[in-house]
């Protein structure tokens, strides 16, 4: 039987029907939850995603004011902006979309950030809280792929879950999450040996390489869970995943497809972080 599709596109629009009513709620009471993104540069992939947070922006209530800035931008100049953003009081979250030009370390941007604003998740204090099992802002695309198998009451307890790609955005924070869920965690990138023999092991597959297709049927442990995070553009312009959707969902239990699959949870559960941030700097 053909495995599931999760669609994250419609569990991501009930949430922000949800976040909606909650949002409604704080302004009765005076709040205004306000994201601010920063957007360096003219790359058009970081165009398309920073319109799709601001279009979630304006749907749920949430404030949204995005700062373009020139490509040759400095660090230095970066730096100021960041600050002058952790000392507006008005300004819940910032997210600065990476990836940042050349002369720009991307690194020291990210620690700039005030943690209580760090609605990305990705400031050392907020990964070092994720790492302890402490409450945090979660990094969002592991957020949205944990809120997705959480939503079909997925049980990962004991759980084989091997993750394809390493990166401190998305592979290595969703190893974490699924080993505080009480997974078994195994870890594969580019020098990983014989790959296929450990992807054929898993209960639970998570893909973010950036290769169009890479992960076919003979990868994928029948009945396994087989979450696709990879985004390529194809030549014909559109969007396809890492995972072979066609033959992998003959094999597995649950297929995440691409698009709408994690990507439109990814810029939610930023929502989600965004007005948590309103709320916790509220009540101190
Ligand atoms: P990175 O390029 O930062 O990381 C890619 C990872 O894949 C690296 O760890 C790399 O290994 C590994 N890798 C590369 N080639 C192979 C291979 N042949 N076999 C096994 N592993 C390999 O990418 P990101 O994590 O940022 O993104 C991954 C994908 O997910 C991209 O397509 C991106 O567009 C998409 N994405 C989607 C999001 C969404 O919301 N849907 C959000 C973020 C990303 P090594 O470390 O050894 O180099």
């Amino acid at each position: 039987m053909a495995a599931e599709v999760i669609y994250g596109d419609q569990l991501a629009q009930s949430l922000r029907e949800a976040m909606k009513e909650e949002v409604t709620a704080l302004k009765e009471e005076g709040l205004q939850p306000r994201l601010v993104v920063v957007l360096i540069g003219d790359d058009p992939a970081s165009r398309s995603y920073v319109s799709g947070k601001q279009k979630a922006a304006d749907f749920i209530g949430i404030d949204s004011e995005l700062i373009t800035l020139p490509d040759s931008t400095t660090e230095e100049a970066l730096l100021s902006l960041i600050s002058k953003l952790n000392q507006d009081q008005s300004v819940n979250g910032i997210l600065v979309q990476l990836p940042l030009p050349k002369q720009i370390n991307e690194q020291a941007i990210i620690e700039a950030i005030d943690p209580s604003k760090d609605v990305d998740g990705f400031h050392p204090i907020s990964i070092g809280r994720m790492l302890t099992g402490q409450e945090t802002f979660l990094p969002c695309t592991p957020f949205g792929i944990i809120t997705m198998l959480k939503s079909k009451e997925i049980d990962l307890e004991g759980k084989h879950a091997v993750i394809v790609g390493r990166s401190n955005i998305v592979g290595k924070p969703v190893g974490q999450l699924l080993l505080n869920e009480h997974a078994t965690v195994t870890y594969t990138h580019s020098r990983t040996k014989d790959m296929q023999a450990l992807t054929k092991k898993a209960d639970v597959l998570v893909v973010a390489v950036g290769r169009a297709g890479m992960i076919t049927q003979e990868y994928v442990k029948p009945g396994a869970v087989v979450i696709d995070v990879g985004v390529n553009r194809t030549e014909a312009g559109t969007l396809t995943g890492d995972v072979d959707f066609e033959s992998v969902r003959e094999v597995a239990s649950y297929i995440t497809p691409v698009p709408k699959g994690v990507g439109p949870m990814t810029i939610t559960m930023l929502m989600k972080n965004t007005i948590k941030a309103c709320v916790n700097q509220n009540k101190k």
